[in-house]
């Protein structure tokens, strides 16, 4: 009798465990069958959403509106400089929606018409210029000091006169400036060709407007200097900031002299790769924090 009991409750238990074996199984198929179901949802969702500007990486999903936009009214642009120019906020007007400027005290800051540096923002480590290599008074920040004065005295050896007539410049004189060009011409004029306070890359202490003996910086683009500057600024860490058919994209017109000094490795990328300083930002280092 005891032994029939045994083997009826083994039968039991065994009876209990393959049955507990096929739900498990039944309820994880389910399971599967559910997520299969789910991924496919989300992949209609994401094809739905799909767009050919979010292959970017530097595609923003809160400006997709923007970019169909930006594409209705300049169908010849490709994808990339639609959301380049987006997100550079080139569907705007200059000075509006700005914000602050990032990336302070690094040599990648980025600073124009939205993107505005604090009236009490003054760069870490600027140091006086010798005045052999500039006007008297002519601040930097002192790896780009150390920097464009090798450039000055290797271009010498060349037989080139370069000289550093403006360099760093503070928010009350950047003030002062644009208002005496208002005063002159009018806001819409003067924001032709100078920078609001706040907004102009001087601040920075990294721009420096480079000429030939200090002659007027209109004739620099037909000397000599700035044939060599074109050619070797990018080895001592600068760039030509403003660039010729560039002013959709700078928002300023060319400028022959002005140069923005970004450290060699970063000068000899956005060189090679033709962009200026404000797009190849917003592709390649915007939100980066290194
Ligand atoms: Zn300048």
């Amino acid at each position: 009798m005891k032994k029939i009991i045994i083997i009826l409750s083994s039968i039991i238990v065994i009876i209990f465990i393959i049955l507990m074996i096929f739900l498990f199984n039944t309820n994880s198929k389910d399971k599967d069958i559910e997520e299969v179901k789910e991924n496919e949802t989300k992949e209609e969702i994401t094809k739905d959403d799909d767009n050919e500007f979010s292959k970017l990486s530097y595609y923003k999903d809160e400006n997709l509106d923007r970019y169909k936009a930006y594409q209705t009214s300049n169908p010849d642009l490709n994808i990339e400089d639609i959301v380049t120019r987006v997100n550079l906020n080139l569907d705007k007007d200059t000075y509006t929606d700005t914000i602050p400027a990032v990336n302070l005290n690094t040599n990648y800051l980025l600073v124009n018409k939205f993107n505005y540096l604090d009236s009490n923002y003054i760069p870490d480590n600027l140091e006086l210029l010798d005045n052999s290599y500039a006007k008297s008074g002519i601040y930097l920040v002192k790896e780009a000091k150390d920097s464009i004065e090798k450039l000055i005295s290797d271009a010498k050896n060349d037989g080139m006169n370069i000289r550093i007539a403006s360099a760093y410049r503070s928010y009350t004189y950047q003030e002062n400036l644009y208002n005496n060009y208002v005063k002159n011409d009018g806001v819409e004029m003067a924001d032709t060709y100078s920078a609001r306070a706040g907004y102009s890359e001087h601040q920075t202490g990294l721009a420096v407007d480079v000429t030939r003996t200090y002659d007027n910086f209109n004739n620099f683009e037909n000397t000599d200097e700035y044939n060599w500057m074109l050619e070797n600024a990018v080895n001592y860490g600068f760039i030509l900031r403003y660039p010729k058919d560039k002013e959709d994209i700078t928002t300023y017109s060319f400028e022959a002299w002005h140069y923005r000094y970004v450290g060699v490795e970063l000068a000899k990328k956005i060189k090679a790769s033709n962009l200026t300083f404000d797009e190849y930002y917003v592709r390649y280092l915007d939100g980066t924090n290194n």
